[in-house]
């Protein structure tokens, strides 16, 4: 029987949805279908949290929204997506528990060209596991 919350989750996904882009699908879009592998961390009705393939530090994981919902990148951010930009973050922070970065971590959007940003699909990184540095180049 779904909860209160179930159906909360439920109208805000069919509300995404309804934002998304015709735009082509990205590599994330196919992690989240599971038609390529990925070391998934965590996963709920909105958000997936994997380990980057690439990691920059002894600790990397990607949180990402399920549903691109129009959010290419961080700059394309509309008020509609607050509460999903929240989740995301929200995910970060337990994930990062979770992976018992107790000691600190970093998180990162890179956005556009200038930012690095090679996958048009909104993902924060989350890096830690080590004493990082600052600042970034
Ligand atoms: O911020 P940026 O767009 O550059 O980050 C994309 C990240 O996605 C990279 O860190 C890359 O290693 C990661 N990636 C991944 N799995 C893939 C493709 C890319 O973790 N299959």
């Amino acid at each position: 029987m779904a909860t209160p919350h179930d159906e909360v989750l439920a109208a805000q996904e069919a509300h995404l949805r309804g934002l998304d882009d015709a735009d082509e699908r990205t590599i994330f879009d196919k992690i989240v279908a599971k038609e390529i592998p990925a070391t998934i961390l965590y996963e709920d009705a909105l958000a997936m949290a994997f380990r980057d393939v690439n990691p920059q530090a002894k600790t990397h994981f990607l949180v990402i929204p399920k549903i691109r919902a129009g959010l290419t990148r961080l700059s394309k951010a509309t008020e509609e997506h607050k509460t999903l930009l929240g989740h995301l973050m929200y995910t970060a922070s337990v994930v990062a528990k979770q992976e018992n970065l107790d000691a600190g971590y970093r998180c990162v959007i890179n956005d556009g060209v200038e930012g690095c940003q090679s996958v048009y699909h909104l993902h924060v990184h989350v890096i830690g596991g080590q004493q990082l540095s600052w600042p970034p180049g």
